[in-house]
């Protein structure tokens, strides 16, 4: 019966492709964006997920800090930024950033993610510095920080390449780059909603260099804005050229845009088919990255547990303090215990994983 639906679908071409392990195209990833058959992308999606992943699914007891929300640009989806002399503006000094660190470390804390704004009055030190001081107190925390946007930035202000800044960061501490600040690498979107900061091309540079100097990176897609189906499906098969050619990311974050107190709240909240869609899609057009991450704090919990069906096969962490979905609408709670990541993934009936910042076995729950 299902051999029989299948072979009705519009995307019966595509289902023959994905069960023979065949790269899909672009024609293939706008096809399954346009087509309305959730049931299939999904079901397509798992496929992919489970030769990959098994039944495992993973997810880390990690810390976020976001040490500025200072910023020199101003990105129109951009809700956390503040300018130098706001009252909210602020920027956290070492020994508060230390305190955050402390206050968690004893529950099992593995990773640590921390961004910021683009902050032009902090000196470069402060960075070598506050790497070094984090490793210095805690030397088995992986420290995944700084999008490729901030170490674009920092090479400008500092006069350094993005190497150079890549290569002292590394020697500092810095383990790995999370993978905001992608957006959209479409150009014209790009400069319409983040114009001021780094091209898309720059970004895929920067990934790039950091993989080859040894520091893997993830990515992300903004998406559920102005940028229309075609838009998603180059930025996903850019990614995908960048992995074949450095094999250096580790996992991709589709990233829903959230409305609240930003200049493009017009645009209205995702929805969960629109969110489910992506995951599946982005799992199946990127056949050589190792995970999909369906990050609770943005899609909720409850939708988070169904994405491990649809493609996803991590959902984060504990997160514990987090600002930039916050600022910008997020319902959900800061935070989730590893009981309850623990709970969401099993009762999902997938096999709860905890791991490192690199995918590294931390435990695997009651197997
Ligand atoms: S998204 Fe990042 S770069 Fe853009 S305004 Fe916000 S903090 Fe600044």
């Amino acid at each position: 019966m299902i051999d029989l639906l299948l072979e009705k679908s519009e995307l019966s071409l595509i289902v023959d492709k994905v069960e023979a392990g065949e790269r899909l195209s672009y024609e293939d990833g706008l096809r399954l964006f346009q087509s309305q058959d959730l049931n299939t992308i999904g079901m397509l999606a798992n496929l992919a997920r489970e030769r990959k992943n098994g039944n495992k699914a993973y997810f880390v007891t990690n810390l976020h800090i976001d040490y500025t929300n200072i910023c020199a640009v101003d990105c129109l989806f951009c809700s956390f930024r503040r300018d130098v002399d706001h009252p909210e503006g602020y920027t956290l000094d070492i020994n508060q950033i230390l305190e955050k660190i402390r206050k968690v470390r004893d529950q099992g804390l593995t990773e640590l993610h921390m961004v910021g704004g683009l902050n032009p009055d902090l000196p470069y030190d402060y960075y070598l510095k506050l790497l070094k001081a984090i490793k210095e107190e805690n030397p088995k925390l992986h420290i995944k920080a700084f999008t490729c946007v901030e170490v674009d930035f920092f090479a400008q202000l500092y006069g350094k390449t993005a190497e150079q800044v890549l290569r002292d960061f590394k020697e500092a501490g810095l383990g790995s780059l999370p993978g905001g600040g992608a957006e959209v690498f479409d150009e014209k979107i790009r400069k319409k909603i983040a114009g001021e900061k780094a091209t898309g091309a720059r970004w895929l540079e920067i990934a790039k260099t950091a993989h080859r100097l040894g520091i893997p990176t993830n990515a992300t897609l903004l998406y559920g804005h102005v940028e229309k189906y075609d838009v998603r499906v180059r930025h996903l098969l850019q990614l995908r050229e960048a992995q074949d050619e450095t094999g250096g990311f580790l996992c991709f974050i589709p990233l829903a845009y959230h409305p609240e107190n930003n200049r493009m709240g017009k645009m209205g909240w995702t929805t969960g088919i629109d969110d489910l869609k992506t995951l599946a899609v982005s799992r199946l057009l990127l056949d050589n990255f190792p995970h999909i991450k369906a990050y609770w704090i943005m899609l909720t919990p409850a939708l988070s547990q169904i994405a491990l069906f649809y493609g996803a096969d991590d959902i984060d962490g504990s997160v514990i303090e987090e600002k930039i979905y916050h600022d910008a609408g997020a319902k959900t709670q800061d935070a989730l215990t590893r009981e309850t990541l623990i709970r969401l993934i099993r009762e999902a009936g997938r096999d709860p994983i905890e791991r490192g910042a690199l995918y590294q076995v931390v435990k695997m729950w009651d197997l």
